[in-house]
């Protein structure tokens, strides 16, 4: 028979193997040891498994887990000691206030892409019925938080991968937004003539040499939505060239990039005829967006 195992012992327990699995990863040369982290994650966990949040494993630390939430919590615990992410264990993750699902075959959307959604619901006006698309869009992360904030718009997503825009209409039928409609194909491969306002994208940018796509955790995330050539840019050149195809005049080319990318990225935007090219921080202060105008003076 095994012990009645507590909330606060599971945690206890899950922490201290999180963090010496940390620990093994700094020793084969990547990520940080992060007590906190794994703190966060052990409780991010056990909260999915009990189906309950935070604040109650908190409130009630006492409370023992039955056979069954000890034993799927070991597992998951085990999984991420091996450097699964959190949100592909439990099937979700966080953006602009949504609750989105995420799956292995869609990047998890990250807090800094929150920036690109503000600099678009920036330029589009509160009441307008803009055209807006979102490449290459994943759970739909970018297109819905658009979407949701501005009801009049028609967001169009679009994705090469059929696995990823599932993920993203159920969580446009989850969130009960219906203003966007989702097209499978490459970039711009199923848009033959459309315009819009305003184009958004998080494309890949991650050298295909970077070493973290293979010592991290991000190895668990699609290839195809992070590495772009080996400087990382190749699909920001595609996307600048072909956007110009398909925006109005005056309209808007919104990128995310690596923390470096900042100023080739403004090169490309420059080389390829864009106008008021310039670039955002994001919340922790590094290069992060890059937006650029493409006027009826290039046309
Ligand atoms: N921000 C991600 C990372 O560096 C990369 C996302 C992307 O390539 N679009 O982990």
């Amino acid at each position: 028979m095994t012990l009645p195992l507590s909330i606060i012992r599971a945690l206890q327990h899950a922490t201290q193997r999180l963090v010496a699995a940390q620990e093994r990863a700094i020793a084969k040369g990547s990520a940080n040891a992060d007590p906190t982290v794994a703190r966060l994650d052990a409780e991010a966990l056990l909260s999915f498994v009990m189906n309950c949040t935070r604040s109650h494993l908190h409130t009630w630390p006492e409370r023992v887990l039955n056979d069954a939430q000890a034993q799927l919590f070991n597992i998951l615990i085990t999984r991420r000691a091996a450097g699964e992410p959190v949100a592909y264990l439990t099937g979700h993750r966080e953006f602009w206030s949504m609750t989105l699902e995420v799956t292995p075959d869609t990047l998890i959307p990250r807090p800094e892409t929150e920036l690109l959604v503000e600099l678009a619901l920036q330029r589009i006006p509160a009441d307008s019925a803009w055209r807006i698309l979102d490449l290459g869009t994943g759970s739909g992360a970018i297109a819905l938080a658009i979407a949701r904030e501005r009801p009049h718009c028609h967001v169009i997503a679009t994705d090469r991968s059929p696995a990823a825009l599932s993920v993203a209409r159920r969580n446009a039928a989850t969130l009960s937004i219906t203003n966007i409609e989702f097209r499978a194909g490459d970039w711009f491969a199923p848009l033959q003539g459309d315009e819009f306002h305003v184009i958004v994208s998080n494309p890949p940018y991650v050298s295909t040499l970077d070493p973290r796509l293979v010592q991290t955790s991000i190895r668990f995330e699609p290839l195809s939505a992070l590495a772009s050539g080996v400087d990382g840019l190749s699909d920001i050149r595609t996307m600048a060239a072909t956007a110009r195809q398909h925006l109005i005049n005056k309209g808007w080319l919104l990128l995310e990039h690596g923390h470096d990318q900042g100023h080739a990225v403004a090169q490309i935007l420059h080389d390829y005829g864009y106008q008021e090219v310039g670039h955002h921080q994001d919340i922790a202060g590094l290069d992060r967006v890059s937006h650029g105008r493409w006027g009826y003076k290039n046309r």
